[in-house]
């Protein structure tokens, strides 16, 4: 079920005990302001979704909240995530969905990205 992206964080969320270690995930890259792991369902050949350490419900909740330094640390990690994966040069996409229309499913900001085929349309159709 789409979340509503104008709740308050909910620290149940799945993503948030990822982060606290009660739940498995398929690391790829960590650091200060940053998780990155393998989506369990992935829809492209490679599905990373790179998820912030500190407690935000959607893109919009980070880019109004979030402090400088947690805001530059995890697009730095984004970036960082892509470039030593060898994404760069192949290309990729990030997508963030926010809210009900989006089908965001976790309330817990997450950037996937997609890569490793020719991704199509930006829009299923
Ligand atoms: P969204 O629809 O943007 O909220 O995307 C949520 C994503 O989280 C989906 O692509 C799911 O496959 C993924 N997901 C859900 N639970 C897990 C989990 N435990 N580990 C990794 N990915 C997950």
């Amino acid at each position: 079920m789409p979340i509503d992206a104008t709740l308050p964080y909910d620290d149940s969320n799945i993503f948030a005990r990822i982060l606290r270690g009660e739940l498995p995930s398929k690391t790829v890259y960590e650091d200060e302001f940053a998780l990155a792991f393998h989506d369990i369902n992935p829809q492209a050949p490679l599905h990373i979704l790179v998820i912030p350490k500190g407690a935000y419900v959607s893109w919009d909740d980070f880019s109004e909240r979030g402090g400088d330094d947690e805001i530059a640390g995890f697009v730095r990690a984004v970036g960082r995530v892509a470039r030593e994966n060898g994404l760069v040069a192949p290309g990729y996409r990030l997508l963030a969905n926010v809210g009900f229309d989006s089908h965001q499913e976790v309330p817990h900001l997450h950037v996937h990205i997609f890569a490793g085929q020719q991704l199509g349309p930006m829009l299923a159709r």
